[in-house]
């Protein structure tokens, strides 16, 4: 090769990598030749999220042989969201795929990822068909969360979708404009809108190495995706309010008719009961409203932008 530069990458593979030593010859393996034959100018960007094993190094020395891995490091280990975001921050091709280093996400699916992006898909997302390789456990909890997520989100998730996907040039620039520092990627895709498609794959198990997503992990993870994606749970007090109000004054109404209409003197423990119903009523409907204040400030914050518009004549 002479020394002319590399031409502009299309397109740009973004890899969170937190301590994937073991696994960083087989993926380059595979991924290279993947992507030659695609026949589109490519680069790699590997994002090193604070690993405390070899990954860096490793990183450092592939690259000065195969000068399309870019490897970047973040300072600490900032969770898988910011990795990603930081790779698509750099990348600098037209379209980016974002792939785990774990061969869990197969990159010979790419091809029909590009494939898509040309016929305008902005977002082509791989289809994880079975989970045989999760625990049942997990496999319960993600479908409880996928559920309670797209009750309470005004965008629904595609259920068994993961980060494994290929975002055409409108849906990276508007993945850019979002800057929330409570970032739930899967969440923002669907957020941004725009053309998306799946493409169905069999997850196979991690080639090698461990997964970094402990069940305490998972769970602030749901927690955060579905806390950054709704405001329900903040403003579900009023209702809890009105509920207990309807109560409150069907025992009233009935202790004025006992006493009233039969004379009789109800014991006095309703007449507490009444109160407490009152008094707790307007408490949760304060904190209801309070909710809606919050959580429309928290829309303001996290200064979305307000639209993005299409380029495609897609359906
Ligand atoms: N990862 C990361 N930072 C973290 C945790 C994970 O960049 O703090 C990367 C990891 O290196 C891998 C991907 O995110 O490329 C998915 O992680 P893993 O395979 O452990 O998750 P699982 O497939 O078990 O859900
Ligand atoms: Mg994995």
């Amino acid at each position: 090769m002479s020394n002319e530069a590399p031409p502009r990458p299309v397109i740009s593979v973004v890899i969170p990598m937190h301590n994937e030593q073991e696994v960083m010859h087989q993926l380059f393996g595979r991924l290279i030749p993947v992507m030659t034959e695609i026949a589109e100018p490519f680069e790699i960007v590997c994002v090193d999220d604070g690993s405390r094993d070899d990954t860096w190094r490793m990183l450092r020395l592939i690259s000065v042989d195969e000068p399309r891995i870019r490897p970047l490091r973040l300072s600490r280990n900032f969770g898988k969201e910011i990795a990603m975001t930081a790779g698509l921050d750099a990348a600098q091709g037209e379209a980016v795929v974002f792939i785990d280093a774990d061969l869990q996400d197969p990159p010979e699916l790419i091809g029909e990822f590009v494939k898509l992006w040309r016929q305008g898909y902005q977002n082509v997302y791989g289809l994880r068909t079975k989970r045989a390789e999760d625990t049942i456990s997990k496999r319960t909890t993600a479908g409880m969360f996928y559920s309670i997520f797209n009750h309470l989100s005004d965008t629904p998730l595609p259920a068994n979708a993961g980060d494994f996907r290929l975002l055409g040039p409108d849906a990276v620039r508007a993945l850019r404009a979002c800057r929330e520092r409570q970032r739930f990627m899967k969440g923002l895709y669907t957020w941004v809108g725009f053309a998306s498609i799946a493409v169905p794959y069999e997850r196979p198990a991690r080639a090698a190495g461990q997964t970094k997503f402990s069940m305490f992990r998972l769970w602030n993870f749901a927690l955060e995706g579905i806390t950054s994606h709704s405001t329900v749970l903040l403003r579900a007090w009023t209702y809890v309010g009105l509920i207990a109000i309807a109560f409150g004054v069907l025992l009233g109404v009935w202790l004025l008719i006992e006493y009233f209409a039969f004379g009789r003197n109800p014991p006095g423990f309703y007449l507490t009961v009444f109160v407490v119903l009152g008094f707790s009523s307007l408490n949760f409907i304060m904190l209801g409203i309070l909710g809606e204040y919050v959580g429309r400030i928290y829309q303001e914050v996290k200064n979305r932008p307000l639209y993005f518009l299409r380029n495609d004549d897609l359906e």
